[in-house]
């Protein structure tokens, strides 16, 4: 049935909860939202919408109702990469609530291997099991192999068009986000380029000790998000006689208000300190907080001294190497570290990451919205899914 009513919801607004609240949804879209008093205005406003055709009432038996998360930066499952499986990788990440999803695909990448994942990224979205891939994510190719695996065989030694350019022809507007390291040599070109090929393409800051004044110089092209803040992030020391702590791109991404930070919220604040994490909430506001998972698939044994983390990921060196959250974990873990309730996890993990890429068609329970809709419990573990109005779950 295209038109439904979800009643007996809390619904999750961005400026806080509706107890008791209503949910129309008609054709893919939410159409109306309300209180159990608009019941019968809403009810007529929709019989009167379109076709006339039976409405399904929904019992939401008091649950939380919010947007679909939007995970715009992932690599993984938790058991394999999106270039492995990645009907599997999007099917795991949907059914914990992810409604949206962006593959990353990494800077070790060959140019070849980038134009081949992301052709199969877009074929893999056209599927029934794909479709909550809604684009993919470029974490480079331009990043400072200093802050990344494979240090060694970085196949992107300069910014060369000859090289990059096919690849950005290969990802133009299915690409929501472009990641650069601004402190390499020759950067604005290939910013230029983006830019000249895909004008709305948003960039972020990742994998980089740059100088704010390095950083700052791609703001003007749109430098929208700090990636994995705190994560894969330097700073040059200026003076070399003084002990002082230099700034880098966490600072510049703190200073000005209009840019994001991705945070990888794992349940023992590996990644991120929860006294940072904090910090950053404090700093950024609610609107400018961005949970990731950075998914990635790695197998070794979990050392000793991290027992108690069973949402982060070894290499068999013992080293971390990335997480193996879903979205739902990260607003668990948030909620947890920060002290924050149900309506800030839904801005963080769902209003904010789609409104920083430009998704402005979800991420919220509004009308007119695309009706990706999650039912979760108070303790954000996901019972029902809804991607533009049809149950998944
Ligand atoms: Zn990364």
């Amino acid at each position: 049935m295209n038109k439904k009513i979800f009643t007996n919801v809390k619904v999750a607004q961005t400026y806080g909860i509706i107890e008791d609240g209503i949910v129309a949804v008609s054709g893919g879209v939410i159409s109306a939202v309300g209180t159990r008093d608009d019941y019968d205005t809403i009810s007529r406003m929709l019989a009167s919408e379109g076709a006339a055709e039976e409405i399904e009432i929904i019992d939401g038996r008091g649950l939380y109702l919010g947007p679909g998360l939007v995970d715009i930066h992932t690599h993984a499952s938790d058991v394999q990469f999106f270039t492995e499986d990645p009907i599997a990788c999007a099917q795991h990440h949907l059914m914990h609530g992810t409604t949206s999803v962006f593959p990353a695909l990494y800077f070790s990448f060959t140019p070849e291997q980038y134009i081949a994942a992301i052709d199969q990224m877009k074929e893999a979205s056209q599927k029934p099991g794909g479709i909550n891939i809604a684009g993919v994510y470029m974490e480079g190719p331009f990043l400072n192999p200093k802050f990344g695996c494979d240090k060694e065989n970085n196949p992107w030694k300069t910014v060369d068009p000859g090289q990059y350019m096919p690849v950005i022809e290969a990802a133009k507007d299915f690409a929501a986000v472009y990641c650069v390291a601004p402190e390499r040599d020759n950067i604005l070109q290939y910013v230029h380029d983006v830019k000249t090929l895909v004008p709305d393409a948003v960039f972020a800051v990742a994998h980089s000790e740059a100088s704010s004044e390095q950083v700052e110089a791609i703001i003007p092209y749109g430098l929208k998000i700090g990636t994995h803040f705190s994560d894969a992030t330097g700073k040059v020391h200026k003076w070399s006689d003084v002990e002082i702590v230099g700034v880098g791109p966490d600072e510049v991404v703190l200073m000005h208000d209009d840019i994001y930070a991705e945070l990888i919220v794992d349940n023992m604040g590996v990644h991120v300190d929860p006294y940072l994490i904090r910090l950053v909430r404090k700093v950024k506001g609610d609107d400018r907080v961005i949970l990731i998972s950075d998914a990635y698939a790695a197998a070794g044994p979990r050392p000793e001294e991290y027992k108690d983390c069973f949402d982060i990921n070894f290499d068999f060196t013992g080293e971390i190497a990335g997480s193996k959250l879903t979205l739902d974990q990260a607003c668990r873990n948030m909620m947890k570290h920060s002290g924050c309730g149900i309506a800030e996890v839904f801005k963080f993990a769902a209003s904010n990451p789609a409104r920083a890429i430009g998704f402005n068609d979800r991420g919220e329970i509004a009308a007119g919205k695309r009706a990706d809709i999650i039912l979760v419990d108070s303790g954000m573990n996901v019972e029902h899914i809804y991607i533009a109005g049809n149950k998944i779950r």
